[in-house]
């Protein structure tokens, strides 16, 4: 497919070329290099509240919110002023400070389903770590994990399914030890069959399960609160943890997460992006008698030279405390209810093939009429049709995450004339991209 541009994007373009000289494939994070999109990925200068500027000054108003961290927008003025003031007394000392206090507090007080924690420097850090624990805790040494959830670059986790059911993992990734796949099972979501089989013939050999609650990596796959209830008894059951991986859905679907959006008590819970607001910060944390096994206490080893670092934790404080304030939650899901069901009931009028599965503040572009609630529903051909709306909405100053397989954000600062501005656009370009 080409396309004509219509905006400039020439600095991005010639900053792109000069990247590549220096990052493999220009970037340093794989999606950013927009594979599965057109044209050169843009090079962002500036955010501020809802919008984001790139190097050729367009301005967008930006759904992909660095991810998911930006839960209050760009350049949000509470959290600014607390790092700047934060920063003015030294950026990191490698002891224990006041400000890991407070934000280990105020985690521990608004949750009724995390007793102790530890903060590390990224997701994948959060993840691998609390696998780790759960081995050591459980003395036992495989994981069951879901095809369709991601949780970052650790090895034992870039695992696919082999052939037949409930077979060992299969990486993804070169680089990981086949001895280290095989300690991974892979099950497709919303089957409870299939879990109670795996858990029942291999429970004396397996440390947890670990899965997304709310599966906003490969699309949103929301799955029934019933088949999560039925997922925490039968690991009860069988001796084996659950591991929520609240990476995205923690501090995004309400202060608890999908935990206490389900009221779900997994026994240990992953944190990352919202919970630094914008630096990087990745927390696990759980039950008090497990995380007692971490060092020191414990047998299991863990350190980080920046962890709980005072700039990063200050940026987290800011944040958290500003989704406390009464009805946070109940606003961003409201607005984007309107927001997603506006152009839902568009593409029905129209007759588009397109629906929007939402939850909170997050929803996905579905190009298709069904409910996905597992990866193998997903039809790899109707990302074609994302591929023409982003193209279409960057010239009109929309700013998606580049993949149709990317969740869309809605931060507090989007006000709902900025919505109201975005769905007319998207409604439009959804006329072309189905024209
Ligand atoms: C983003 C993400 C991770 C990885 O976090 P990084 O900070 O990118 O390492 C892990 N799990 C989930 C659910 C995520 O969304």
């Amino acid at each position: 497919m080409s396309f004509v541009d219509t905006i400039n994007r020439q600095k991005s373009a010639v900053l792109f070329e000069e990247a590549k000289k220096y990052f493999p494939g220009g970037v340093n994070s794989p999606v950013r290099a927009f594979k599965s999109v057109s044209g050169p990925p843009l090079f962002i200068k500036k955010g501020d509240k809802c919008k984001i500027v790139d190097e050729d000054n367009n301005e967008y108003i930006d759904f992909c919110c660095s991810w998911g961290p930006l839960i209050l927008g760009h350049n949000n003025e509470k959290v600014r002023d607390f790092v700047i003031e934060t920063i003015g007394k030294g950026t990191s000392f490698g002891t224990p400070n006041l400000l890991g206090n407070e934000l280990g507090k105020i985690m521990i007080e608004h949750n009724r389903f995390i007793e102790k924690i530890r903060f590390v420097s990224s997701g994948t850090e959060a993840v691998m770590s609390a696998i780790r624990l759960a081995r050591g805790y459980t003395g036992k040494d495989k994981v069951i994990k879901f095809e369709g959830c991601y949780h970052g670059h650790v090895d034992s986790l870039l695992v696919k399914a082999g052939s037949g059911l409930a077979t060992f993992g299969v990486s993804t990734s070169a680089g990981i030890p086949a001895s280290f796949a095989k300690e991974t099972i892979v099950l497709p979501l919303n089957d409870l069959n299939i879990l109670e089989d795996t858990l029942k013939q291999y429970h004396n050999e397996l440390a947890c399960v670990i899965i997304e609650p709310i599966p906003a990596n490969n699309g949103l796959l929301l799955q029934d609160r019933e088949y999560l209830v039925q997922m925490s008894a039968l690991c009860t059951k069988y001796d084996v943890l659950l591991i929520f991986d609240e990476v995205i859905s923690g501090f995004r679907v309400g202060f608890e997460g999908a935990a206490g959006y389900y009221d779900i008590k997994p026994d240990l819970v992953t944190y990352g992006k919202i919970i630094g607001g914008g630096m990087p910060v990745g927390a696990y944390g759980g039950r008090a008698d497990i995380m007692g096994h971490i060092a020191p206490d414990g047998a299991v080893y863990q350190a980080g030279t920046l962890s709980a670092n005072p700039v990063a934790m200050a940026a987290g404080l800011a944040t958290l405390k500003q989704l406390l304030e009464p009805r946070f939650y109940t606003e961003m899901s409201s607005k984007t209810k309107v927001f997603t069901s506006t152009i839902e009931t568009y593409c029905r009028e129209k007759g588009y093939t397109l629906h929007i599965p939402t939850v909170g503040s997050i929803f996905w572009l579905a190009f298709t009429q069904k409910k996905i609630q597992s990866a193998d529903e997903i039809d790899a051909s109707s990302m074609e049709y994302f591929k023409i709306l982003h193209h279409e909405l960057l010239q009109r100053g929309i700013y998606l995450g580049p993949s149709g397989y990317e969740v869309g954000f809605v931060s507090a600062a989007h006000t709902s004339k900025d919505l109201e501005v975005a769905s007319n656009i998207i409604k439009e370009c959804l006329d072309l991209v189905f024209d």
